[in-house]
């Protein structure tokens, strides 16, 4: 080759009067031809820079990017580095390893060769000397990449080719998820530790219940039972770690066909991304290479996984756009996901809100307005047609009412009959590797005093980990009797012919009466008429139609029952609303919203049920204002006030600003102005006339 022959006369003065720099790294392209000493043959490359002329501590080697796997510059800093150098025109000479190849396949290299060109730079690998300044140079480069990538295009055809023709008899060894393993002829079998293959079996179990992963993730938070996970890198590989289960983490689980005994291949495919890293994407079943159903043994059945594809498909297209199916969620709304606007046939959605301490809701439609702006379509509050389905449910299903309540006994029996089992396993486990670090200890000399006391310490972490594995063991164990004690057992038998009190039980939660709904109902289809229409579609087939009134308004809601209002009737003889409210509370009555009165209430109530005022009823009885008061007294109105609260004449408040009507002084002792007396004195003998049985006995 040319530039190998003549190198020197590439070489000017000008470019070792600026420094070289030697690029170490290793790419996975490298990596597929010749994964081997390529360190130490880049490294040797320094020597031949030495040999044509640089001095050897003028020869810069970057090798910060060495084992980093990145396939973009963004993450290599040695890379940027040695591209700013040469763009400064600080560099003479970029010696590294498979320019030529690297120049073709990777685009931040074919950006470093231009700036090459830009700055007079010169390029050597192992194969020779190019100025890329010189198009015959660049034309070689350019040629020697398409060449090398033609090569590596038919090796990794061949390989992929080799690996594909495996794959499809289905004796491929790919790495297995977690609860598989490959026996020693190579077959795929359950794991044998037992603790996983019962944990992973819980885990679907738990799954097919409750319909959604979020549910299961929950579970196992609430049960505290932890994952199993099998390591994959470096030296830790195939080491099993146990920590709590994650929800990303439970989709790869439920995704996953190996666990229903299926082999595939292809089920990803490797795609390059924009941002020059490669991205795993997921193929849609169709689409992969190989799928043989029923290849081993599995933790589902074939069909059992394509059903719950199909579920966790329904489940995320509740996050989409018509929000279809969404799983059963916490709140009490009973047909959440599953109701329709009858008026403009999109989903309604449920709009909780808290009304007095208690979560209320309403179903709303709601498309129109928050992808056009319009008004909402539909609002109906939720309580009404919850009831009325519930009540359909409990008439619909008398027959199969036993069954379902029975049912439900035995699954929460067995439900702890799986955990219970679980969970010793992860005590048994603990009490292994307790053991395990107690017999390294025991072995070990006890003059080696610094491996005697790191032993001595795995020990005791060992054990602590023992005590609480069987701490929450035990803890779990009592509240598992707590729940289903006799008394409990008692009770639930009592239910088993008795829907309606399992359907009403506030134990029972309201995803599990939810779960009853979506399991039996399609959908129902809502409209708001003069009556509120229901269309109930069930899961059968059959189909029901109901009216119903409209719900009560807001205060038809609010309203107080007929006898708290005739107790304020006849309260307000003797009170004003403030001392209404006390008297009422006093006697346990609560308003219609089920709160303790206030005086507001009372002023409401009595406004809405147009009882008669205090003021009136006093007026009636002849009491006077304090303007007629003080014109029958011939004082002043403030005088008024003041002998009313000395105590010289009888008032009687009628609101609780404390203004009053007044009694007409009657008989020998109306008080007049200036009777000689101080005020206080005299509001010592209004007191005393006041009371005549005093005088009586004080006369006697
Ligand atoms: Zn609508």
């Amino acid at each position: 080759m040319m530039s190998d022959r003549e190198p020197q006369h590439k070489i000017r003065a000008d470019h070792l009067r600026r420094d070289a720099f030697l690029y170490i790294r290793q790419s996975s392209l490298q990596q597929v031809f010749n994964n081997t000493e390529s360190t130490q043959r880049q490294y040797a490359l320094r020597q031949r820079a030495v040999a044509l002329g640089w001095p050897i501590d003028r020869v810069h080697v970057i090798d910060s990017d060495l084992g980093q796997s990145g396939a973009s510059a963004v993450d290599r800093h040695g890379f940027q580095k040695l591209v700013a150098e040469v763009g400064m025109g600080n560099a003479g000479i970029v010696l590294g390893l498979e320019v030529s190849r690297l120049a073709r396949n990777s685009s931040d290299w074919h950006r470093l060769l231009e700036i090459c060109a830009l700055s007079e730079t010169l390029i050597l690998d192992e194969d020779g000397l190019y100025d890329p300044s010189h198009f015959n140079d660049r034309l070689l480069l350019g040629l020697k990449g398409t060449m090398s990538e033609a090569e590596l295009h038919v090796l990794r055809a061949r390989l992929q080719g080799g690996l594909r023709n495996k794959a499809r008899r289905g004796e491929l060894q790919i790495p297995l998820p977690v609860g598989l393993a490959y026996d020693d002829a190579g077959r795929v079998v359950l794991e044998p530790d037992a603790q996983v293959q019962s944990t992973i079996k819980l885990f679907f179990q738990v799954y097919q219940r409750t319909g959604s992963a979020c549910a299961v993730v929950q579970h196992f938070h609430q049960q505290q039972l932890n994952f199993p996970r099998r390591l994959r890198l470096r030296e830790r590989a195939g080491r099993l770690v146990w920590g709590p289960l994650q929800h990303s983490r439970a989709l790869q689980v439920l995704h996953n066909p190996r666990y229903a005994g299926a082999f595939v291949f292809g089920r990803t495919r490797a795609r390059r991304l924009p941002s020059g890293r490669t991205g795993l994407v997921n193929q849609p079943q169709e689409a992969w290479h190989v799928l043989l159903p029923d290849a081993h043994p599995g933790y589902i059945t074939w069909s059992q996984y394509q059903d719950n594809q199909r579920v966790l498909r329904a489940n995320a297209l509740a996050h989409g756009q018509d929000r279809r199916k969404s799983p059963p969620h916490q709140g009490p709304a009973l047909l959440q996901g599953i109701v329709v606007c009858g008026a403009c046939g999109r989903r309604m959605t449920v709009r909780y809100h808290h009304r007095y301490g208690t979560l209320v809701a309403d179903y709303v439609c709601q498309h129109d307005r928050i992808a056009n702006g319009r008004s909402v379509c539909q609002v109906i509050p939720g309580r009404t047609i919850d009831l009325a389905i519930g009540e359909l449910l409990l008439k619909t299903l008398r027959p199969e009412a036993i069954e379902l309540a029975y049912g439900v006994q035995q699954e929460i029996r067995e439900r702890q009959a799986e955990i219970a089992k679980v969970r010793q396993q992860q005590v048994e486990r603990a009490r292994y590797e307790a053991d395990l670090s107690r017999e390294r200890f025991m072995r070990v000399d006890p003059n080696n005093r610094l491996v005697a006391d790191s032993l001595e310490a795995d020990w005791n972490e060992k054990l602590r980990a023992l005590n609480t594995a069987q701490e929450t063991a035990n803890q779990q164990m009592k509240q598992d009797a707590a729940v289903f004690d006799d008394e409990t057992r008692r009770s639930v038998m009592k239910l088993v012919d008795d829907l309606p009190a399992l359907w009403g039980n506030p134990h029972v939660c309201n995803r599990d009466r939810k779960r009853i709904v979506h399991l039996l109902i399609e959908d129902v289809t809502l409209i708001r008429g003069k009556e509120l229409q229901v269309n109930i579609r069930f899961k059968a087939g059959a189909t029901k139609m109901m009216s119903l009134p409209l719900p009560m308004n807001a205060w038809q809601q609010r309203e107080t029952s007929a006898e708290v209002i005739a107790q304020i009737d006849r309260l307000l003889e003797e009170y004003t609303d403030s001392g209404v409210a006390a008297e009422l509370n006093r006697l346990g009555c609560t308003s219609g919203m089920k709160r303790l009165f206030t005086r507001l209430i009372v002023a409401r109530v009595r406004r809405d049920s147009q009882l008669v005022s205090r003021e009136v009823r006093l007026r009636n009885r002849g009491l006077l204002t304090l303007k007629a008061m003080a014109q029958h007294l011939g004082i002043s109105t403030t005088c008024v006030k003041i002998w009313h609260a000395k105590g010289l004449i009888v008032g009687h408040a009628y609101n609780d600003k404390n203004e009053c009507l007044y009694e007409a002084p009657a008989g020998p002792n109306i008080p007049r102005k200036s009777q000689g007396l101080k005020l206080s004195d005299r509001a010592q003998a209004a007191k005393v006339i006041s009371h005549p049985s005093n005088e009586v006995h004080h006369a006697s």
